[in-house]
């Protein structure tokens, strides 16, 4: 017997749709192909024995600890030495200002509980993370949204937008932004930009979520503080994560804000998850004291710089002169523009046949726009696969294009 549970469905729920990204991956198993779509770590960077060690080591140590309920805001060592970190990037903070959460998700969905309503206005970038995208969307909320160049997203659009909306009396809540390595186009927000941004954020009143995964993923240029490093009135709420520079698995993110903010917060997560894993958290914070995330962070951005090299020039060598990429400074992906009367989503199936995988850059944009772009991501594939991959990609855009 088939039963159909829609209506006895929250409205949240309805709303929640699966990604195409999803279905994309569930191909992705196939073994000889050659996948760009995934956004995931690539295993090489996982220090097994390290934390094979530790974890030993910490179940010896506080057996009871570790394995006991933990309270809500973390693990107070984890707390300390987040803290420690978050202030050599200019960050004034103590740990009472540090939350820990399960990954960066759970810190942008804890904060859209904090401050959305149903109908409630959203600023994000266009093209944005399309996990944060459909969160967004399950709270039901209005999406407006702002371009991003090679700087990041365009503040003078953005204060335009806000000008705007303030003449129609809609005071938006929060401005949800990503400015390392942004994912997915891999472009950077230039300081002034930032501290612009925190400008705005006073004058609109709003609240900033800056989410920041990828900070540590640099491999050129010089660091830019955080936006939380210009913020002088606690409006920004910072988030970033274990994921991407230890592992996703152990599911730690952080959250560094307001005080104020930070005890709404705990409310929250204590009634979903009562805190992040114990264990993990022990785990990473004796992982941070030993040292060894700083001695593995240098290997970890040799291996994707390598692999973003060999992507850079497979595509000079093998892209129609036509494409446009970004070339980030780090992060894990880069961005393609294809001519406009390419459709990615329909080359997304011809690639399949010729077994090479990526991402139609469509999904990432609030309004569905940019039909013609791509993200590529170098983290996981081999150099060889790689060079493989892009020759058959770009393969399939000559061919199409030759058939418009
Ligand atoms: C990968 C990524 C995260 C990390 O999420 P976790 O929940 O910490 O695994 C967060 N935000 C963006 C934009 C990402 O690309």
């Amino acid at each position: 017997m088939t039963v159909d549970f829609n209506h006895l469905y929250s409205e949240r729920a309805r709303n929640l749709i699966a990604s195409d990204i999803r279905e994309i991956l569930k191909i992705m198993r196939e073994p000889d192909l050659i996948s760009f779509a995934g956004g995931m770590p690539n295993p090489d960077t996982f220090p097994i024995s390290v934390i094979g060690e530790i974890a030993q080591d910490v179940l010896n140590d506080s057996i009871t600890e570790s394995l006991q309920y933990g309270v809500t805001e973390g693990h107070m060592p984890l707390r300390e030495a987040l803290a420690d970190r978050m202030r050599m990037r200019g960050v004034e903070c103590e740990p009472e200002n540090i939350l820990v959460t399960s990954g960066a998700q759970q810190a942008v969905d804890l904060t859209s509980q904090l401050l959305l309503d149903p109908q409630a206005c959203v600023l994000t970038e266009s093209p944005t993370f399309v996990a944060a995208l459909i969160g967004l969307r399950g709270y039901r909320v209005k999406i407006h949204s702002v371009s991003l160049d090679e700087e990041g997203i365009i503040v003078d659009i953005l204060e335009e937008k806000l000008k705007g909306l303030h003449l129609a009396g809609i005071h938006p809540r929060m401005l949800y932004v990503i400015p390392n390595f942004q994912n997915p186009k891999g472009v950077t927000m230039s300081e002034p930009r930032r501290k612009k941004i925190v400008d705005l954020a006073n004058e609109f009143d709003f609240i900033v979520l800056e989410d920041d995964p990828y900070y540590n993923l640099r491999f050129e240029g010089d660091h830019i503080p955080p936006i939380k490093a210009f913020d002088d009135s606690g409006r920004v709420i910072y988030a970033s994560s274990f994921s991407k520079i230890l592992s996703p698995g152990m599911r730690i993110g952080w959250i560094v804000s307001h005080r104020d903010i930070i005890r709404k917060i705990t409310l929250l997560k204590q009634t979903s998850d009562v805190s992040t894993n114990v264990l993990s958290q022990c785990i990473a914070a004796e992982y941070l004291s030993k040292g060894h995330l700083d001695k593995q962070l240098p290997k970890i951005r040799e291996l994707y710089h390598r692999k973003q090299k060999v992507m850079l020039s497979s595509l000079e060598e093998y892209f129609p002169s036509e494409a446009r990429w970004t070339r980030p400074q780090g992060g894990m992906f880069l961005w393609v523009e294809l001519p406009e009367n390419i459709d990615t989503q329909q080359l997304q199936s011809k690639a399949l046949e010729r077994k090479v995988a990526f991402i139609h850059g469509s999904l990432f944009f609030p309004d569905g726009s940019g039909r013609n772009t791509m993200r590529l991501s170098y983290s996981h594939p081999t150099d060889d696969q790689i060079r493989e991959g892009i020759q058959r990609l770009g393969e399939v855009i000559k061919e199409e294009m030759r058939a418009r």
